[in-house]
């Protein structure tokens, strides 16, 4: 048996090859269509509320949706996509939130590119490290999140009574500035 395995496996690798070089060629010659990002690509993961799934990352414990939106590009990328519907610059906790979704959503998808736009502006954030670089980039919130989550009354937070309003962590958090 593993000799026949042995035998068929350069066939295989072929065959393989021949796929990928044919599903290129397919590509190149009928494109996907503009996403309104910027560039072409096909949806695969669409976030519609609460119905939609979640993603998980085992090692480092993040359950997350996969941003709004995940496309597939011609040349076999995979982006996520977080929007905001707020006009105005994009905050550094975007950014954590969507490293975070990228963490999870890589339990399905390999995610290389993610972008973050509000509705005046867009932003592509380099996602092209391991896993383990880019949990180190969210470390500390995510610590953080942990410890309001387990009810801990945190010495590092920040209450305005606009983030509290739609903060997800508001159902557990001691500081929060509005109910
Ligand atoms: S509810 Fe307010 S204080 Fe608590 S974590 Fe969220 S933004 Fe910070």
């Amino acid at each position: 048996m593993t000799e026949l395995i042995i035998s068929i496996l350069p066939f295989l690798v072929l065959a393989y090859v021949v796929l990928l070089a044919l599903k290129r060629i397919k590509r190149f010659f009928t494109p996907y269509k503009d996403t309104p990002f910027g560039f072409k690509g096909k949806l695969v993961y669409l976030d519609k509320g609460k119905n939609s799934a979640t993603f998980f990352n085992k090692k480092y414990r993040i359950a997350a949706k996969g941003g709004d939106f995940i496309y597939l590009t011609d040349d076999g990328a995979y982006v996520l996509i977080e929007y905001k519907s707020r006009k105005g610059r994009i905050h550094q906790s975007d950014i954590a939130q969507t490293i975070a979704s990228v963490l999870a959503a890589r339990s399905i998808y390999p995610i290389t590119r993610a972008i973050i736009a509000t509705e005046t502006q867009s932003k592509e954030i380099n996602v092209l490290g391991s896993d383990d670089v880019l949990y180190n980039n969210i470390k500390e919130v995510h610590l953080l999140t942990q410890q309001i989550k387990n009810g801990m009354r945190v010495n590092t937070y920040y209450n305005a009574p606009y983030k509290c309003q739609s903060c997800n962590m508001r159902t557990y958090c001691t500081r929060k500035s509005v109910d």
